[in-house]
């Protein structure tokens, strides 16, 4: 992880450890420390609070020439662990144990934008929930994307906990309240909500969060970006903090990121912690964000153990763990309680690049409720069954009854074998925004 960042911050150092402390020197160094953060995905305003933070460091101090490199890399340790520190830390497993003990749910509120891993994020917590012995209920609050409440159930189901649904096109701050009513009502200590990813405009998202937001007053709020997606994330994290003024992120996927600058792109744009990390695609993959971890990987563990100075001192940031329990509680779940209303997957079988091209091609907006999404689920096999036609194009039914056996271009062909190996990356629907 963080190899580029790291060997950023080395090179740095290196260079002007090689020559003569000079303005000149300087402007040079923060000119390739510049390119290199770009380059690591660090956000603008982030490589400029270092550079002025390091120029000013440097520039009037007498360092021993042999002791330049390690002078830097200390005050360049030294800025980067003050934000972190600056952007302080939350428990969730405290807050939750906190709202428990005062008999009631700890609300949890997930935001992000469709792909960058919020559902598989929130499963995710609620498994290390359950592992610290609470209760806990989902609520699927999103209610706009196709496919969203059945994925969300089938994370439910797999981690046999209670998930609060109602069909597609319903109010999403309904949904959550009654997520909310339901576990005051039950004595379940946590409720986590999910919310839509992509609506037709960036303002009808945010809107429809806002509403949630007032409806439930969630005691937590969790921005969950994919650290993989560079700028991108910092401006959704920028974007969502302006609006719901999050509590903390989740970064996710960074077993796959080796430049590591979202992390401290969002911190500094946002100044709220970095609360997990998500490392893969099992439910256990969900470790805390240390700091201490983060330094040692971008700058070397010896580096930061060994330096006398500036070194950040490492936090105590043990696992968290649920406060003891004053009472022994039966656990909750399962309950024969009012069954979330099921619905199965009219997508079922569909490949989501199927379902994003059919909707581009015919131009089909996304289903506002269940009979929508029965019916458009429909056309998308019909569409498949007769060779997924271009509007204007004849099926392949159409063509074998006009017996035209036009064999197909064998680049056409290639441009179509290409799209369904396309990486997942685009969602149904097309990108927010
Ligand atoms: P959503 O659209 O934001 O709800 O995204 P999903 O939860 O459906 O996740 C999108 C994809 O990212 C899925 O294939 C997940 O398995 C994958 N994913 C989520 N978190 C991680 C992670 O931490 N590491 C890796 N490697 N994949 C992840």
């Amino acid at each position: 992880m963080f190899d580029k960042l790291r060997s950023a911050f080395s090179s740095v150092a290196k260079s002007l450890g090689e020559k003569e402390l000079k303005e000149n020197d300087i402007d040079d160094l923060l000119f390739q420390l510049e390119i290199e953060l770009m380059e690591s995905d660090v956000a603008t305003e982030v490589i400029d609070a270092i550079k002025s933070d390091l120029k000013k460091k440097l520039i009037g101090t007498s360092v021993d020439r042999k002791e330049i490199e390690s002078f830097i890399k200390n005050s360049l340790i030294q800025s980067i662990s003050e934000l972190f520190d600056a952007a302080g830390t939350v428990n969730i497993m405290s807050s939750v144990s906190a709202k428990k003990n005062s008999g009631e749910p700890c609300v949890i509120l997930f935001v992000g934008i469709n792909g960058t891993g919020k559902t598989t994020t929130l499963a995710k917590l609620g498994h290390l929930l359950k592992e610290n012995k609470f209760s806990i209920v989902i609520a699927a609050a999103d209610t706009f994307r196709a496919g969203a409440i059945e994925q969300l159930t089938e994370h439910a189901n797999r981690l046999n906990l209670k998930i609060i649904a109602q069909n597609y096109g319903s109010d999403p701050a309904a949904v959550a309240r009654d997520a909310v009513l339901y576990a005051k009502s039950h004595k379940i200590d946590c409720v986590l909500i999910d919310t839509a990813g992509r609506m037709q405009t960036s303002k009808n998202l945010m809107d429809q969060i806002e509403k949630i937001t007032k409806v439930v007053k969630p005691d937590l709020k969790i921005f969950v970006g994919d650290s993989l997606a560079g700028n991108d994330t910092v401006n959704q994290a920028r974007e969502f903090y302006q609006h719901v003024q999050f509590d903390g992120a989740i970064l996710t996927k960074s077993d796959a990121d080796a430049r590591g600058g979202a992390a401290l792109s969002v911190v500094k744009i946002t100044s709220k912690p970095i609360l997990y990390v998500g490392v893969g695609q099992e439910y256990s993959d969900l470790k805390p964000f240390d700091k201490q971890v983060f330094l040692e990987a971008v700058f070397g563990s010896g580096d930061i153990a060994h330096e006398p100075k500036p070194e950040p001192k490492p936090e105590p940031k043990p696992e968290p763990k649920p406060e003891p329990k004053p009472e022994p509680k039966p656990e909750p779940e399962p309950k024969p309680e009012p069954k979330p209303q099921k619905v199965s997957d009219p997508f079922e079988g569909i490949k989501d690049q199927d379902i994003s091209t059919y909707a581009d091609l015919y131009d089909v907006p996304p289903p506002e409720n269940d009979d929508d999404a029965f019916t458009m689920a429909k056309n998308i096999r019909n569409w498949i069954a007769n060779g997924r036609p271009k509007p204007g194009q004849q099926s392949k039914k159409q063509e074998s009854e006009s017996k035209l056996s036009e064999v197909k271009k064998p680049e056409e062909k290639q441009k179509e074998d290409n799209k369904e190996e396309e990486p997942k990356k685009k969602r149904r629907f097309g990108w927010f925004k």
